[in-house]
């Protein structure tokens, strides 16, 4: 009890934002998180909600991933609306082809943005006026940037890519390729399935059981006939641990896309089997450019 208590207490260094935007009929809402302590230090970010857009999942629904459920000019329009709320209406997103692999990209060009999708679950860039972004429903989001390098990274750490130590490669490249040091670098981990909520099978606690030493402190709620309760935060939480970050330079944004389903896109409440059925959620990070700065 005393832990669901904590789990649903804020976070102080997230903040939800409401912006208000202009539209075809007048005005949109426009909700959405951001991670102080990664603005502080210069770092553009924002975790979307599901509200204010015009995508019909099922109405009014800020939809940000081009996918087969949704027309296209819906998701221009929700873009739109989105960039302008977090005020980078210029910047360009880069979004990947996710496949839940463990595959990562670096980000050299901003033509990036138009051309096709990387295929990969993680990204890395120096570049400015472009935004990594990660579209989830339930996945976790990880975004990482470096204060000294100024390198940024957008992670998407399902149970697939946490049980293949995504996060961890992802800092290894940062390190190896941009001169990353985990002491000088934030974590925002966003909106995703929570503990009390992501129940997984056999197959997936096996998995962790063989790839981790601490695999028994990421599960509760054993049940019989094999499932229990996945807490994937606290599994990229121990993977930054692991490459150095510190616990006050690792942020997790307490809110659940299952139980907190009004606010974000859920694909295991909505979907029923079907993806095409459920919104997507995207998670950006860049850096500010040197004339906002
Ligand atoms: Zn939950």
């Amino acid at each position: 009890m005393e832990k669901m208590k904590k789990e649903e207490a804020s976070n102080p260094a997230f903040t939800m934002r409401e912006r208000e935007v202009a539209s075809s009929s007048g005005k949109a809402c426009i909700s959405y998180l951001a991670c102080e302590p990664l603005e502080r230090e210069g770092f553009i970010n924002a975790f979307s909600t599901r509200l204010g857009g015009v995508s019909q999942l099922p109405e009014s629904a800020l939809n940000l991933a081009y996918f087969k459920g949704d027309q296209k000019e819906n998701v221009a329009e929700n873009r739109r609306r989105f960039l302008t709320a977090i005020e980078a209406p210029q910047a360009e997103i880069i979004t990947a082809r996710q496949s839940h692999s463990t595959e990562r990209f670096s980000v050299e060009f901003k033509e990036q943005a138009h051309g096709p999708q990387p295929e990969c679950d993680a990204m890395i860039t120096r570049l400015t006026d472009v935004l990594l972004a990660i579209q989830t429903a339930d996945c976790l989001p990880v975004l990482i940037a470096d204060t000294k390098t100024r390198s940024v990274a957008a992670i998407h750490a399902g149970w697939r890519g946490t049980a293949g130590r995504i996060t961890e490669r992802t800092i290894a490249d940062l390190m190896q390729t941009m001169g990353v040091n985990p002491r000088t670098s934030i974590a925002a981990l966003g909106p995703a399935a929570c503990a009390r909520c992501y129940e997984v099978g056999e197959d997936v606690i096996e998995r962790y059981r063989k790839e981790f030493g601490y695999w028994s402190k990421l599960f509760t709620n054993f049940k019989e006939g094999g499932k229990a309760h996945l807490d994937i935060r606290a599994a990229n939480v121990q993977q930054l641990a692991f490459c150095g970050f510190t616990e006050d330079r690792i942020h997790v944004a307490p809110h659940c896309t299952m139980h907190q389903n009004d606010l974000f896109f859920s694909y295991r409440r909505e979907g029923g089997g079907q993806p095409s059925k459920v919104g997507r959620l995207l998670s950006v990070i860049g850096r500010e450019t040197a004339d906002k700065r």
